[in-house]
């Protein structure tokens, strides 16, 4: 038996950026590259919930984000990835601080909580495992209902932002639970009611399904998750996800699983120069956020799309755990220098280090 916490920031960076700036309060605000009043290139990396309304969703192409919702009506704001991650610090150190420490009113989780950081605005607390012993199961459900709305209420208070929280037996159950009443909500789940929880679910819903098979599925005739757990093989991956199964454990190591930038160019580039600077720039801002977790990685992987859109990706592991900038710079240059030379248009770069060890 376990019980599992998902807590997702809603709308993070969007979020801060309202926050920051009392004349966005409650308008459409995109931020991500820059639109160039429609004709910008790169992607949404966050819509606000007013700007949702308008259909604009992450990864969609800035263009037809401008193309829904134009400014001035929407805001649109370029990353400030120093500013989000500060904010994310100090939210993963609010939710450390109870889930490790006690719950309001002096009372004590009855088992020491682990905590998961999946990315800059999305952790698990995993508040009872198997091996806590069959004690009182009510108890802990209690507690992670507490514990989620105590979370919640400090966050609020101390960062005016607003998160959504899963609880289930599971962290699969609890990330679509969280995801299920955005923004601001909280959902448990409990084992026996994830059969019904999931049944009248879009497949979509499931993570993993993307698109391409859901319109899969489709042709099928599967269109919710039930259709798709009376469609499938319990042992497969599909069935699996169907019945809500999920052995994975919340991981206290490796908390990010990778920090990376990539820009994509106004115009396609070949400019040897334009894009060293380029790719040196990216390195620096993946090397503040390196630093700011307090991470050292091993694995450096840097990708290049051409005009074309063939994108390709280099990847080293180095023998020892890195923290040193001039380390990276030398690896990233010698991994990307190579689509340098072949005398073809660049459209975009972009550098990620991975393979972390534990924080501090
Ligand atoms: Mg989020």
């Amino acid at each position: 038996m376990r019980i599992i916490l998902h807590i997702d920031m809603d709308a993070f960076f969007a979020s801060i950026e309202e926050r920051e700036n009392a004349g966005l309060k409650g308008r459409p605000i995109v931020v991500g590259a820059d639109p160039k009043g429609g004709r910008g290139r790169g992607v949404v990396s966050t819509a606000s919930y007013a700007a949702r309304k308008f259909g604009i969703r992450s990864a969609l192409p800035i263009s037809q984000a401008w193309k829904l919702c134009p400014s001035p009506q929407c805001a649109y704001l370029p990353v400030d990835g120093k500013l989000y991650g500060i904010v994310s610090e100090r939210v993963m150190k609010i939710i450390e601080q109870y889930a490790e420490a006690e719950l309001p009113s002096r009372r004590k989780l009855s088992f020491p909580a682990l905590i998961e950081q999946t990315s800059i605005d999305e952790a698990y607390i995993e508040v009872m495992n198997q091996e806590s012993g069959i004690m009182n199961h009510e108890r802990v459900w209690d507690e992670a209902v507490l514990l989620a709305r105590t979370i919640k209420k400090t966050i609020l208070k101390q960062e005016r932002l607003t998160c959504s929280v899963g609880i289930g037996p599971n962290k699969l159950i609890a990330k679509i639970a969280s995801d299920f009443k955005k923004p601001d909500g909280l959902t448990v789940v409990r084992l026996e009611k994830v059969r019904e929880f999931l049944d009248p679910m879009a497949v979509r819903k499931l993570p993993g399904i993307g698109p391409k098979t859901e319109a899969q599925l489709a042709k099928r005739g599967i269109i919710t998750v039930r259709d798709l757990w009376l469609a499938s093989d319990p042992e497969s991956d599909l069935g699996r996800l169907a019945c809500g199964v999920d052995a994975s454990s919340v991981k206290e190591e490796y908390a990010i699983k990778s920090l990376g930038h990539e820009t994509t160019f106004e115009h396609d580039v070949r400019d040897h120069a334009l894009l060293t600077k380029t790719i040196l720039a990216l390195v620096e801002e993946v090397f503040e956020e390196v630093k700011a977790g307090h991470f050292a990685f091993r694995t450096i992987t840097v990708r290049v799309r051409f005009d074309n859109f063939e994108t390709h990706t280099s990847t080293r592991t180095l023998s020892e755990f890195c923290k040193d900038d001039t380390i990276l710079k030398r690896e990233v240059l010698r991994l990307i220098f190579p689509y340098f030379h072949k005398k073809r248009l660049i459209r975009l770069i972009g550098v990620r280090v991975s393979n972390f060890k534990e924080r501090r």
